[in-house]
């Protein structure tokens, strides 16, 4: 898996690229993107630029591009050869003077949502996560007893699936106050983020056909950062008993790069060690690879920019960070899990992990647990507190994959500004 594309002595042409924080010429993420005022068209992040893939075929630099996203994810054969491509022309020299002419700069272009999603699926991989917020809606239980053997998840909505940049408005909702008689409806007043890695289907399997769990590898098509926006008082009224409904579905944020898995494969890692006396899981989710290397090394931090902040030209604060290897269950387990009852996922449905908290309070990927379910406010520059987000507040999501001799590769952000309720 590892080759020449992943060197950390490749340097590119594209000045910018060298030591970039997320798009070094060893990560070569694929995305949509247009240049000002134009059509949307398939692209490679590099640097502070977007390279424009199909004007390369027809000036003769590059072969097999196709016009979507959605065949790149779903020809795994077809990705390495592009990244292989790319990575030649991006780092040698002779390339640059007939290339220039398709590299944008990143800033001038608006970028899109990568696919068009099929399914949305949300998950609850992150143990700690799940383990703080059901001791907030249930005390006395808070892990209920399936958790570990079998992979919790939920159907998403796919039509609020939105790119990074674009506001979330506010949702109105039903709620009911622990010691009020009778509901009532309107804005929520407990807004919350969630912090998520997104997994994008490469090729799907047909309706009927489970995903063998040494196969699930070949079905992955690349990853993201995922924002999954929940309002916390709506979901404590109606999540029983079917689960989570509109508390999520109004907005989901993704990032716009699809990070390949051929780009994450020095960082791939053996999932942490289930505690002693913890079930193994069924032979359906085992395998001695996903044991072996099934595990992701990534460093995840979550960012805040109020309106007043921004007023006064505060940067963002980072008010968390945490890590992949909170994942009680890897990415070729759900998505095992999702097909082994025969349903047929597809290219382009994307996969929430859950919210990946780490064990301590620092570490929480919600607001829900930073504020210990809404009674410790967060402290802000600017002598401002957060329980709950407020209309102007900013979520950004980063992420950066680190591994001892590799160049380290990022996500670019997940970022979105929460605008007031309308209606
Ligand atoms: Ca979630």
């Amino acid at each position: 898996m590892i080759d020449a594309t992943h060197d950390i002595a490749l340097e590119s042409w594209v000045h910018s690229a060298n030591g970039h924080h997320d798009f070094p010429i060893q990560n070569l993420p694929f995305g949509l993107f247009s240049p000002a005022g134009e059509a949307p068209r398939p692209g490679v992040a590099i640097g502070d630029h977007i390279l424009e893939l199909q004007a390369l075929v027809a000036a003769g630099m590059l072969r097999d591009v196709p016009d979507d996203l959605e065949t790149i994810l779903a020809t795994p054969p077809l990705r390495k050869s592009l990244r292989h491509q790319l990575s030649r022309l991006l780092s040698d020299a002779t390339h640059s003077a007939a290339a220039e002419p398709y590299l944008h700069t990143a800033r001038d272009c608006v970028v899109h949502l990568p696919v068009r999603v099929g399914d949305y699926t949300d998950f609850y991989v992150g143990i700690h996560h799940a383990t703080k917020v059901g001791a907030l809606f249930r005390p006395d239980n808070p892990l209920l007893p399936n958790y570990k053997h079998v992979p919790i998840g939920y159907h998403g909505r796919a039509s609020s699936v939105r790119v990074s940049g674009e506001p979330v408005v506010r949702p109105r909702g039903q709620t009911k106050a622990q010691d009020a008689e009778t509901p009532g409806f309107g804005p929520s007043r407990r807004l919350d983020f969630e912090l998520e890695l997104g997994v994008w289907v490469g090729p799907g399997n047909a309706l009927g056909d489970p995903i063998a769990i040494a196969d699930a590898p070949q079905h992955i098509g690349g990853f993201c950062l995922l924002n999954d926006w929940s309002a916390r008082d709506f979901q404590a009224w109606e999540y029983q008993p079917l689960g989570p409904f509109l508390a999520k579905n109004f907005h989901t944020t993704v990032s716009a790069w699809i990070v390949t898995p051929e780009a994450l494969a020095p960082f791939r890692m053996a999932p942490t060690p289930r505690p002693m006396g913890d079930p193994r899981p069924l032979p359906y989710l085992w395998a001695e690879d996903d044991q072996a290397y099934g595990g992701l090394s990534i460093n995840l931090e979550v960012s805040l920019r109020t309106a007043k902040m921004r007023a006064q030209n505060l940067a963002p604060v980072v008010i968390s960070r945490s890590h992949t290897r909170h994942m009680y269950w890897t990415v070729a387990q759900i998505l095992t899990h999702h097909a082994s009852n025969g349903c047929n996922l597809q290219p382009g449905d994307l996969l929430g992990t859950g919210t990946l908290s780490g064990p301590d309070s620092a570490s929480s990927g919600s607001l829900l647990e930073l504020s210990d379910g809404g009674k410790s406010p967060i402290i802000l520059p600017g002598n401002e507190t957060r329980t709950f987000l407020e209309d102007g507040d900013e979520i950004i999501l980063s992420a950066r994959a680190a591994a001892d001799g590799f160049a380290p590769i990022g996500f670019g952000d997940c970022r979105a500004t929460i605008l007031a309720a309308r209606g």
